[in-house]
């Protein structure tokens, strides 16, 4: 295996947004396969799921949201504690910042340690990073399990429906139109990132979100999923990952193989199925190291720091 820059330090090039409307509140901000940010309008007022990386991307999405309403954002709702997710939220001047009580807790353990390794891993997506104040981006609201909003006549159900992506993932469910918001709990033609993940219970999960029957769904990244079939193609990608690399991974362990050898040949295994999902690269040395972690002695996933980052990718990729 040649050299690969680290992480996504190579990738510069800017994506084209799209802001697509679901129903009369529902509207998803997607680009292309970088983190997506979802938009419900209700009678009063505008809730926001994930924020973006920094303030000044917010203010894209800001400007979007303006095209079609002139009501307050009220709300912003962070689906887990990655970086690239939250540092935005000072960006809306929200009244309330929505998470799960698991979610806070892994800001607190780990916030700062993340903040430190997503900028590093992904400067492009970081865009501004000047801008994002200092500190950690803190809820005001939390809540386990589930959580009902009403946006005047409009619900909105917070819902924590298994671990999967992070323990703390939480989805935004509109019961009467059957939209969900997904985080990166599913991803459509991108790279699911599992570096803090729960792969055991990952599948589990999908299955609640497929429970729910949404007839549209914004993922984590990729394209809104706008019809039924378009859906379980999200889901059933999301699954399938998730579930060869654990596969893989397992079968490695009980080989008595090291971590380097079941990386290579879990890339070499999964690369003709997703090696054309964007950010394949990029994720696979840590989600094939947290596999490995869960698959041996760590039951939850450890703290990734810069310097760990560079380690590990020194391990695998060199
Ligand atoms: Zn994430």
């Amino acid at each position: 295996m040649s050299t690969k820059a680290f992480a996504s330090q190579a990738d510069l090039e800017e994506k084209r947004v799209s802001f697509v409307r679901l129903s009369d509140n529902a509207y998803a901000y997607t680009a292309e396969g970088d983190p997506n940010t979802g938009v419900i309008v209700g009678d009063d007022a505008v809730m926001v799921v994930d924020t973006q990386a920094t303030p000044v991307m917010a203010q894209d999405v800001i400007r979007h949201i303006r095209q079609v309403t002139d009501k307050p954002i009220r709300y912003v709702v962070l689906s887990h504690y990655h970086a690239v997710r939250v540092l935005g939220a000072s960006g809306y001047g929200a009244e309330h910042v929505i998470a799960s009580r698991d979610t806070y807790d892994l800001i607190v353990e780990r916030g700062e340690a993340d903040k430190a390794s997503e900028i590093g891993r992904f400067p492009r997506l970081f865009r501004a990073v000047e801008s994002v104040p200092p500190g950690m981006t803190w809820p005001t609201i939390t809540f386990t399990g589930f959580m009902s909003i009403r946006l005047g006549s409009l619900e909105v159900q917070l819902m924590q429906l298994g671990r999967g992506h992070t323990k703390g993932d939480t989805v935004a469910w509109l019961p009467e139109q059957k939209i969900l918001f997904s985080g990166d709990l599913v991803e459509f033609d991108a790279t699911p990132y599992a570096g803090d993940a729960y792969f055991q219970d990952w599948p589990r999960t999908l299955d609640a979100i497929a429970a729910l029957e949404p007839r549209a769904l914004v993922p984590g990244r990729g394209a809104a999923l706008t019809t039924s079939e378009q859906v379980a193609a999200g889901l059933s990608g999301t699954r399938g990952f998730v579930s060869d690399m654990w596969a893989s991974v397992k079968a490695g362990v009980a080989a008595g193989k090291d971590l380097n050898a079941v990386y290579k040949e879990t890339y070499a295994t999964l690369a003709p199925k997703y090696g054309h999902w964007v950010i394949f690269d990029h994720c696979m040395p840590f989600d094939v190291t947290r596999c490995y972690d869960e698959a041996t002695q760590h039951a939850d996933p450890r703290i990734w720091t810069a310097e760990r980052d560079r380690q590990m990718w020194a391990t695998l990729e060199s």
